[in-house]
């Protein structure tokens, strides 16, 4: 099974937790917090992103 790592979205927790790829897009539950939230993950463009600033910067 796959997972992907998201930063809880809740202030004052952030805990970072690793999510089923096939709960992507559903509700999850935070371990850290134990509040619910939905389970979105963006860190294909945001790494992306980040290659290309770090070539302009080298
Ligand atoms: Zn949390």
């Amino acid at each position: 099974m796959f997972f992907f790592r998201m930063k809880c979205p809740h202030e004052s927790c952030g805990v970072m937790l690793s999510i089923p790829r096939d709960q992507e897009g559903q509700t999850v539950r935070c371990g850290g917090c134990g509040r619910t939230f939905k389970a979105i993950r963006k860190g294909a463009a945001e790494s992306r992103a980040s290659q290309q600033s770090r070539k302009r910067a080298a």
